[in-house]
């Protein structure tokens, strides 16, 4: 059935460098509870290949021959989930030990082969619920580099499918004869395979990269709460910015956003792309300095010029712009959510960060402390500063915000004139709504907050 698969190789314990050391503890529990019970159990995916790798695995997955409810029979910190594909996720606090039982069904069937709880629907798996062997389980994994298993019986790592010889080659291949079959079953694995190229800096073998930009399009039948998930796993992983260049390379990108692509494909301006860029780029560090990220910003960044264009349209066509962006917001948001759902609360301050853009170009008055006082303002004013960084909005406005929060109390009633002799003083100067303060005169001449770029 797989007359190209090499012969299944044993790496003996002495003879690789996964150790017990680098394993978390609540894995191992795990591991030597069901070989206690009497199951088969094997440490597979993600975790070995990234400690082959010398690298820190993200979670540690287990394969064992025990049925989930068995597995839920031993381990009273167990909650089965998912109906497309079942498992057991054993919960140690924060750290949960995802458990699946051996998948069988192998790569590449048809349609009408249909055996068990497998289910296909014009090629795609919706449902992945056969048992199997190992071997089976092997087979159906979607690259050869995670589908390598740490048996906990002998200690020694098993390869069905030649992931070590890709693993040492830094190379990304599908699993099967047919990367389109494999890609058909289940399209997000496309995207799967730009994230590990991203991540580990691995090629996608040239035969599973050439589909990639024909097949895009199948990622329109995957459930877009499920690609909500792949999305922030690619962009927000630490290695977001590669990942973002790799889908657009693909055409993938406008598969998931496709507002945005088309603002990026064909932009008169280079502050859109640099925008999404840089915002990308600050995440990766914050990740890599293990400071928080927010999908609300991720969210925010990506279809900032999609908003920010229907805002104009909006403005022209007489709304206020506090109405504009909030009107904006919602279209984008509606039009997106076909494709990449958001969560409501990942959308509402999502929301809030874009509306808050129109009300920094309100310098005079109380205003101005209202909105630092405004519990989004900080994501807001991020917001802000990378758009003036990339050119969009006006610096000396972005520079005038952060004097602001710098600023004492009395400086601050200062800068926005709300001493009352100020006050009465600069009023008519606020006519234009750019404000009366001391910046509001630069911002206004360089366009405000929502510029256009010019
Ligand atoms: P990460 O480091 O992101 O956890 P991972 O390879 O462990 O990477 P998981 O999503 O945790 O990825 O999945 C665990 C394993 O399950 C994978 O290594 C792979 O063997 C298998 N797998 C996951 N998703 C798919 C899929 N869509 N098709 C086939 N096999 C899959
Ligand atoms: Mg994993």
């Amino acid at each position: 059935m797989y007359p190209d698969f090499p012969a299944c190789r044993i790496v003996p314990r002495d003879q690789h460098a996964i150790s017990r050391a680098n394993i978390s503890e609540n894995a191992l529990k795990v591991l030597y509870r069901l070989k206690q019970e009497g199951y088969q159990a094997l440490l597979v995916g993600g975790g070995v290949r990234d400690l082959l790798l010398g690298r820190e695995p993200k979670d540690f997955d287990v394969a064992t021959d025990a049925r989930p409810e068995e597995v839920r029979r031993i381990f009273r910190n167990c909650r089965l989930i998912g109906r497309r594909f079942r498992l057991a996720h054993v919960h140690f606090g924060p750290e949960i030990i995802e458990v699946a039982t051996f998948r069988g069904g192998g790569a590449g069937l048809e349609d009408d082969e249909e055996p068990g709880d497998r289910h296909l629907e014009n090629g795609m798996i919706v449902r992945d619920n056969l048992y199997g062997t190992r071997e089976e389980d092997a087979l159906r994994r979607d690259f050869t580099v995670n589908a390598l298993y740490y048996n906990i019986a002998d200690f020694s790592v098993i390869d069905y499918a030649g992931g070590l010889e890709d693993l040492q080659a830094g190379r990304l291949r599908l699993i099967g004869a047919d990367p389109e079959l494999r890609y058909r079953e289940d399209p997000v694995r496309m995207l799967r395979a730009v994230r590990f190229a991203a991540k580990l800096g691995f090629n996608i073998d040239p035969a599973c990269e050439r589909p990639l930009r024909e097949q895009g399009r199948l990622l329109g039948g995957v459930p877009p709460a499920r690609l909500f998930e792949e999305v922030l796993k690619l962009l927000h992983s630490g290695t977001g910015l590669a990942a973002f260049e790799k889908l657009r390379h693909y055409g993938l990108f406008g598969q998931l956003f496709p507002a945005t692509e088309e603002c990026l494909a064909h932009e008169d301006h280079d502050f859109p792309i640099t925008f999404v860029s840089r915002g990308l780029g600050n995440t990766d560090q914050r990740i890599q300095e293990d400071k928080p990220v927010a999908p609300a910003f991720l969210f925010a960044l990506l279809l900032w010029e999609p908003v920010r264009r229907r805002y104009f349209t909006l403005i022209d066509r007489g709304l206020d712009p506090f109405e504009a962006m909030i009107r904006a917001g919602e279209d984008v948001l509606a039009a997106q959510l076909a494709r990449v759902s958001i969560p409501k609360r990942f959308s509402l301050p999502m929301r809030e960060i874009w509306e808050l853009q129109p009300r920094f170009e309100q310098l005079d008055g109380k205003r101005p402390q209202r909105l630092a006082a405004h519990p989004r303002f900080r994501a807001a004013y991020d917001f802000l500063l990378l758009r003036a960084e990339s050119g969009e909005a006006d610096p000396a406005l972005a520079d005038w915000w952060t004097r602001f929060q710098e600023a004492s109390a009395p400086e601050r009633e200062a800068m926005s004139g709300t001493s009352r002799k100020r006050r009465r003083r600069r009023r008519p100067a606020a006519g234009d709504g750019a404000g009366g303060g001391e910046a509001g005169a630069s911002a206004a001449a360089g366009g405000g907050g929502v510029g256009d770029g010019g």
